[in-house]
């Protein structure tokens, strides 16, 4: 299962999608580099059940290292943006 997010890039401004891998582990981390060198790390809380997540916020969920922003996890949006690749 994979959790598909829309981020921003706090430097160059640059709109990303990301696919998380969900995992067995209770947070569940992700790193990679944007286009223009900024390191894009963060961590996404896997085991809440479906309730709690639906009233978790988008920054209750994610955890991100200030180098980008999570701009949309509605998949409609999401989809159209290009894919950056998780290392
Ligand atoms: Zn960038």
């Amino acid at each position: 299962m994979k959790d598909i997010i829309g981020i921003e890039c706090n430097s160059c401004a640059t709109q990303w999608r990301i696919e998380i891998e969900i995992g067995k582990n209770e947070i569940e981390t992700f790193a990679t580099l944007c286009e223009c060198g900024a390191i894009i790390v963060g961590n996404r809380r896997n085991k809440v059940d479906d309730e709690i997540a639906e009233s978790m916020s988008i920054k209750e969920r994610y955890l991100t290292n200030g180098s980008y922003s999570i701009i949309s996890i509605d998949h409609e949006i999401v989809n159209k943006l290009p894919l950056l690749e998780l290392e």
